[in-house]
């Protein structure tokens, strides 16, 4: 099923597609962080998350440690973008129930922000937890200053699609 959450201050509603749903979900870990990237089309009222990837990481994984390897990561965005796919943010897994940022991934998703090629106004990190999605899962959305908690959209939430401003494309 496909899960949707809003920005708490931009509205920006990101929509995870169910393949990715299913793929976070398969992808929980309490051994060490595995992670990757997101790629997303531009809906008229929400960003779709319809691709994730998992990135080869440089040297050994560490425990809390995701350090993915960028040269490659590169290479993955471009042959997306001629797909259609446009890179929109990163994720991974957290050994704990309900994630949420350790003071590193505020520090890596703002220097990807600052530092990757993009023409987007938000960069969004996605952590998984070891509990059940969407509980398990912590979305945040990156911009040149701060990164802004999403809320999970409840069914009725959801339902009220007229409500949400269209092109909120990030
Ligand atoms: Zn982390």
């Amino acid at each position: 099923m496909a899960l949707m959450f809003k920005g708490a201050v931009s509205d920006i509603v990101v929509e995870f597609d169910d393949s990715v749903v299913s793929y976070l979900g398969a992808h929980t870990s309490l051994e060490c962080e595995v992670g990757g990237q997101l790629f997303a089309q531009f809906g008229s009222s929400a960003v779709v998350i319809k691709k994730i990837t998992q990135s080869p990481v440089l040297g050994k994984s560490k425990r809390l440690l995701f350090q993915p390897d960028r040269t490659i990561e590169q290479t993955v965005i471009y042959s997306m973008f001629k797909d259609g796919y446009h890179y929109v943010g990163d994720w991974h897994s957290h050994p704990e129930e309900i994630p949420s940022p350790s003071a590193t991934d505020l520090v890596t998703i703002k220097s990807v922000f600052i530092n990757s090629l993009h023409v987007l106004s938000h960069l969004l990190l996605v952590i998984v937890g070891t509990r059940s999605l969407p509980c398990g899962l912590f979305v945040g959305l990156q911009d040149k200053d701060q990164l802004e908690i999403c809320n999970y959209m409840t069914a009725l939430e959801t339902g009220k699609n007229s409500d949400i401003k269209p092109d909120t494309a990030i």
